[in-house]
């Protein structure tokens, strides 16, 4: 049986990611902090093929503990997923120093060292998805921080692909537009946002967690082991194109 860790699994895009592989018959190894939550995923998954560990990813130990956990349980490791995030970023003008660590460290150290230290353990056929953002595609407006980490993590991923895709080990970035989970559930009932993402989608209807979890599944299954390298934007064409919505072109110009 093949193994995956998933980061993040306690909530949104992670649990959908975790759920799915499961379905498709991989073993994973959810980790977020919330152990209550990771117990709910547990609860809703086949006992034989979900563990979990609460773990802070920004601490020192935390990569070993990780792998540790997976390689106690099943002995092997064949896929990591580096999902976790934190969201509701500032402008680069307002993003203090604390603030700048925090996402660097949630979104890029603790991805870096978690690939890393998973590598010796990887095998032909094994693969590392990323989860970066459109924000790490196209300009993102109060990206700040978080638009540094996702594209450094874009850059990482080109990285391992090329360095290590000689092994049989593949690596690609999956990056979700708007996707309706915990992260930004808050912030749909925002207007402003709601125009900058839903009047400019062609696809008409926000992201899902699915939408992303069938990505992640199909970048580990047979059917994607070709692809190596590639960041798959899952955003219904919001980054891809100008699209305004009838709503939108005939809003009233309001002049500044
Ligand atoms: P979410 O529902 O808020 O879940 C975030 C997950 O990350 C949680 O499981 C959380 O665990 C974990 N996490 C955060 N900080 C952590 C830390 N220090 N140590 C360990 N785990 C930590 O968010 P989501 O929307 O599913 O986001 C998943 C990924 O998709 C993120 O990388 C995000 O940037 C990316 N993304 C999301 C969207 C979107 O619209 N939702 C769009 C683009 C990209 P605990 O809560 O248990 O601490």
């Amino acid at each position: 049986m093949r193994v995956a860790i998933v980061t993040g699994a306690s909530s949104g895009i992670g649990f959908g990611c975790a759920k799915k592989l499961v379905d498709d018959g991989i073993a994973v190894l959810g980790t977020g902090r919330d152990a209550e939550r990771l117990a709910g995923l547990a609860a809703e998954t086949d006992p034989d093929r979900i563990a979990t560990v609460a773990v802070d990813l920004t601490e020192d130990d935390a990569p070993q503990r990780v792998i540790d956990a997976a390689l106690d349980r099943w002995g092997r490791v064949d896929f990591l997923i580096n999902n976790a995030g934190v969201g509701s970023p500032q402008p680069l003008h307002e993003t203090d120093d604390d603030t700048l660590d925090h996402f660097l460290d949630v979104m890029l150290r603790a991805p870096f060292r978690l690939a890393r230290d998973v590598l010796p353990h990887l095998r032909a056929g094994s693969a590392i998805v990323n989860v970066t953002s459109t924000f790490a595609v196209v300009g993102g407006l109060r990206g700040g921080a978080y638009s540094a980490a996702k594209g450094g993590l874009t850059a990482l991923s080109t990285h391992i692909a090329c360095q290590y895709g000689a092994q049989g080990i593949r690596c690609n970035a999956v990056a979700p537009g708007v996707t309706v989970t915990p992260m930004v559930e808050h912030r749909l009932d925002d207007p402003r946002f709601r125009k900058i993402n839903t009047e400019m989608t062609p696809y008409p209807r926000l992201g899902r967690v699915e939408d992303i979890a069938n990505t992640v599944a199909f970048l580990c299954s047979d059917a994607g082991a070709f692809i190596n390298g590639q960041t798959i934007v899952v955003d219904g064409g919001w980054s891809s194109t100008k699209y305004l919505s009838d709503f939108a072109l005939d809003a009233e110009w309001v002049p500044r």
